[in-house]
């Protein structure tokens, strides 16, 4: 039985115009290290669900993506995370939203997966459920970074003089990986800071199962990145699973169609990367690039950005 892992750093903030070889090559850097670490659960023969979350966490660690250390801020000035984590093995599920503090936020929605009978939480008590498993802390200089800083002030200056753009290359970001294991079973795990300049309190699609994230056996894992709200309420990552289900389409085919036709119709800008339960993988997006890589059990690890 073979293995396949496809992780994503975010569809925004990714002009091409803007990017500098060393940063470009930084990108990639810090894709492959979320590839191995999550390749490195799978070819020990781990489970999907320990190789998303590895993946994952690398990705939150890595300031230049949109979750953990350099999320982007509110309006108001503060970091907001959104994290979800499913798996398809038996459909358990956890998210948390809006939560500042665990390092990794990825490993709270886990927490919330394994130690609670919920699937969301928020608030004091999603926090209490990551300190009763022991998960790390950090404090806001950890997550700060001067860049994801200096974009809410552009994007403030821009809302007061009334010339906010809608710009989604400038606002988004989030990391994402799915898997499937040698034992066939998918998972898939998001997390992000949201959009630069949120309304705090807004909770984007990320930890909402079936619009973000979503993992089921019997048709595909999937982890979104873009436009939240259009994702939400296209409920992308579930309705790819339901073209595969009711409609007979291939991975591929359904996962286009939601990209290409229900998102990128409807002002949703940006992808998903997704895995079926033969490890077939997709990674379609709608936007200028999506920051992303692969790899299969006997290939090496890819990565790519731009089309
Ligand atoms: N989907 C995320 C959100 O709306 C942002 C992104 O992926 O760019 O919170």
């Amino acid at each position: 039985m073979s293995y396949s892992l496809v992780v994503h750093g975010g569809a925004g903030t990714i002009l091409k115009s803007t990017m500098t070889p060393e940063k470009e090559a930084a990108y990639h850097a810090g894709l492959f290290r979320a590839l191995k670490a999550g390749e490195d659960v799978l070819s020990a023969g781990g489970t999907a669900l320990d190789a998303v979350t590895a993946a994952v966490c690398a990705l939150e660690d890595e300031p230049l993506f949109n979750s953990g250390c350099g999320a982007v801020f509110t309006d108001q000035g503060e970091q907001e995370m959104d994290a979800a984590i499913m798996d398809g093995k038996d459909r358990s599920a956890g998210a948390v939203a809006s939560i500042f503090g665990p390092k990794n936020p990825v490993r709270a929605a886990r927490a919330v997966m394994e130690n609670t009978v919920h699937v969301m939480m928020t608030g004091p008590n999603a926090l209490e459920v990551a300190r009763k498993a022991g998960l790390e802390f950090a404090e806001k200089d950890y997550f700060f970074t001067k860049a994801r800083w200096d974009a809410l002030q552009e994007t403030l200056a821009m809302k007061q003089a009334g010339s906010e753009d809608d710009d989604p290359s400038r606002k988004h970001g989030t990391v994402g990986a799915v898997a499937r294991d040698e034992a066939g079973n998918l998972a898939a795990a998001t997390s992000t800071g949201g959009w630069t300049g949120k309304a705090a309190g807004r909770i984007g699609d990320t930890p909402v199962i079936g619009a973000g994230t979503y993992a089921d056996n019997e048709t595909c894992a999937v982890s979104a990145t873009g436009h939240g709200e259009v994702f939400i309420r296209y409920t992308a990552a579930s309705e790819i699973a339901s073209r595969m289900r009711y409609a007979g389409e291939t991975l591929e085919q359904a996962a286009n169609h939601v990209v290409m036709h229900d998102l990128a119709n409807n002002d949703g800008s940006g992808g998903v990367i997704a895995v079926d339960r033969a490890g077939n993988i997709t990674l379609p997006f709608n936007s200028e690039g999506m920051y992303r890589g692969y790899v299969r059990s006997g290939e090496e690890p890819h990565t790519e950005i731009y089309r």
